[in-house]
């Protein structure tokens, strides 16, 4: 896998790779209902459309629809860094091989 800089990484010109993964809900977190997922065990998460991204990205523009509401996790994942460089990474690699595919 091709490894990125960090400098080279930005949310505007990314497809919200990000919010792929699974987000676990903290207490104090504060998201509309309706965007929530209770896992067997009673853990809570953001809830995640067929396509695998978050139910709250808006996909006209691939943002947070409730960015100023987000969750505590993704208020800490940084953009750049080297699990969101890896999720890149990997995220390329399976449209690669999608794309391989449909030729
Ligand atoms: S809540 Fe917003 S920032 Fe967090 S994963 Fe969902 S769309 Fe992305």
């Amino acid at each position: 896998m091709s490894t990125e800089k960090r400098s080279e990484v930005s949310c505007s010109r990314c497809d919200a790779v990000c919010c792929r993964l699974t987000v676990v809900l903290m207490p104090e977190d504060d998201v509309p209902r309706h965007l929530v997922e209770r896992m067997d065990g009673g853990m809570d998460v953001m809830r995640r459309g067929e396509d695998g991204w978050c139910a709250a990205v808006d996909h006209s523009n691939m943002s947070c629809s409730i960015y100023s509401q987000r969750p505590t996790i993704c208020r800490k994942f940084a953009m750049g860094s080297a699990y969101c460089r890896s999720e890149r990474a990997k995220y390329r690699e399976e449209r690669r091989i999608e794309m391989a595919l449909v030729q």
